[in-house]
């Protein structure tokens, strides 16, 4: 049996979940999932394993078709609800949906995509006929197709099986200690594992509340300030959204917030680096060190901070007590302490299979099975630090190989300077030259100042050669840098 499904049983009419102003029960959701289940089950057609889309708004009627899928023995296959048509089309494509589960507004959308297959739409108040016994669900069975995010090319179709699902969970709940207390506020998409897995399904598997809200930072603030709101997790950029804000309060209205986040019991930031710059506001304001992160839609969450012990800004500390990690260089051989090398990983929280991409799963794992994230870190302490992508962060010039995520720390750190983006540019004499993407706080900069200003603070070799000032960086749904989009800007740059 399903897991989650299974433990969901013996937290009965406590409240599973907030959305849109309603409580809804434990009992609630097993009972309203099974009879969906039903209503997917159709006329008795077998779904083992058939990918079913669900392109349903967060909020506790795209909780209940997730379940619905599982317990009707599907693959779900969660589809931001929000993206351009083209996206969905691509994911519609991609894994040969057989059905989908549609919210209301978006079913003449889906429509005209669905013309001509044979893909069944769901609507959510479909009523379910003659009932079917829902089928008994092995824990090896593949639960789930989530797409990556796209940050460094086409978005690919990651398959985990309900016993990956199940480890990944499981292990997150004990590590950050979550409890049946607790209460955690969701601003996020649920197409990626940060929503899915982090939030909701760590709080379903300890019989806690899940509130969904969409992102708007007054309302999270007064949510915390309740005091009925104990967590809370995010990407760097909400928590940047969270500083600016709070930045404008008033003297009254920051005592009354501040009293609500004392009250938090974890604040966690991940899917991208944090800047050390929003980790110290952050903890200026709310008394919190962010507890930092490290996971992919490929293997969870890896490697995480300490709950209680001492974080290291910068750092995203070790890894997690179900993952195996080692660091290698570009023979697979592991490196010396203190120096870095790609991240490989092994565990039971790690993926089966990219979909459809047999070729692409192979190359993903080395001959004794090990995952090859394409993730660059170090060691420093006992504690890792992401130095950047090998694909896009990781800068070669004249012979140094440079980070991207380095030298924009340092230039966040020019008062001027609100963020930047830093890119290597394809260059004949020095393959790779170091270009940044600057945003500044106000709107002119001096340009030959802060050039000066860097020649003090970084190494010659590291100085951006190419300078572009832009009003905001290209951002994927999950608030990610698209560094593929940004190189672009530099083009007619000399
Ligand atoms: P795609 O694989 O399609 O290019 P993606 O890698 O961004 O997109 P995800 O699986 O959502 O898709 O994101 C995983 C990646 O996010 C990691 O490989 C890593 O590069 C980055 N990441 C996650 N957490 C952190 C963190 N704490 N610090 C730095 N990078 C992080
Ligand atoms: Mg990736």
């Amino acid at each position: 049996m399903i897991k989650l499904v299974e433990r969901a049983q013996k937290f009965r009419n406590r409240i599973a979940i907030i959305s849109d102003g309603n409580s809804f029960t434990y009992d609630q959701l097993l009972h309203d999932s099974a009879h969906f289940a039903q209503v997917l089950l159709g006329d008795g057609v077998d779904l083992h394993e058939q990918p079913i889309g669900i392109l349903v708004n967060p909020g506790y009627e795209y909780v209940k078709a997730q379940w619905a899928v599982w317990r009707a023995g599907g693959t779900a296959v969660p589809i931001h609800p929000k993206a351009p048509i083209s996206s969905i089309e691509y994911i519609f494509k991609d894994t040969g949906l057989v059905q989908i589960i549609v919210q209301e507004e978006l079913l003449n959308t889906v429509q005209s995509l669905a013309m001509g297959s044979n893909v069944r739409l769901v609507g959510l108040n479909e009523k379910a006929g003659a009932p079917y016994s829902l089928p008994n669900v092995e824990s090896g069975r593949r639960a789930m197709i989530l797409y990556t995010s796209g940050t460094t090319g086409n978005p690919k179709g990651v398959v985990t099986t309900h016993s990956n699902i199940e480890a990944q969970v499981s292990c997150l709940v004990d590590f950050w200690q979550w409890t049946e207390e607790d209460h955690i506020i969701n601003v996020l998409p649920l197409h990626h594992v940060h929503g899915i897995i982090n939030v909701l399904s760590c709080a379903l598997w300890s019989g806690a509340v899940c509130e969904f809200m969409p992102f708007d930072a007054e309302k999270v603030f007064k949510r915390i300030a309740s005091k009925e709101v104990n967590l809370f997790m995010a990407v760097p950029t909400i928590y940047y959204k969270l500083i600016t804000y709070w930045e404008e309060c008033d003297e009254n209205t920051k005592a009354a917030l501040s009293e609500g986040l004392k009250n938090m019991r974890l604040m966690v930031s991940g899917s991208a680096a944090l800047p050390v710059s929003v980790l110290e506001k952050w903890k200026s304001i709310s008394g919190h060190i962010l507890l930092e992160r490290y996971g992919m839609t490929e293997i969870g969450m890896a490697v995480s901070n300490s709950y209680e012990g001492d974080r290291i800004p910068g750092h995203i500390g070790k890894p997690l007590p179900n993952v195996e990690l080692k660091l290698v260089d570009e023979e697979g051989n592991e490196v010396s302490r203190g120096e870095d090398g790609e991240i490989w990983v092994k565990g039971p929280s790690v993926f089966k299979e990219y979909w459809k991409r047999e070729e692409a799963t192979r190359d993903a794992f080395s001959e004794d099975g090990w995952f090859k994230t394409g993730d660059i870190a170090i060691v420093n302490e006992g504690n890792l630090k992401i130095v950047g992508r090998s694909s896009v962060d990781i800068i070669k010039s004249g012979g140094y190989k440079l980070s991207a995520l380095e030298i924009e720390e340092v230039i966040r750190k020019h008062p001027s300077i609100k963020d930047c983006g830093v890119v290597g540019i394809e260059d004949e004499e020095w393959g790779e030259i170091v270009a940044a993407a600057l945003i500044p706080n106000e709107d002119d900069i001096d340009l030959e100042a802060f050039k000066e200003w860097m020649k003090g603070n970084l190494s010659s070799y590291k100085i951006p050669r190419k300078i572009k000032i832009l009003e905001d960086l290209p951002r994927n749904a999950m608030g990610k840098v698209v560094k593929k989009e940004l190189k672009k800007d530099f083009k007619d740059i000399s």
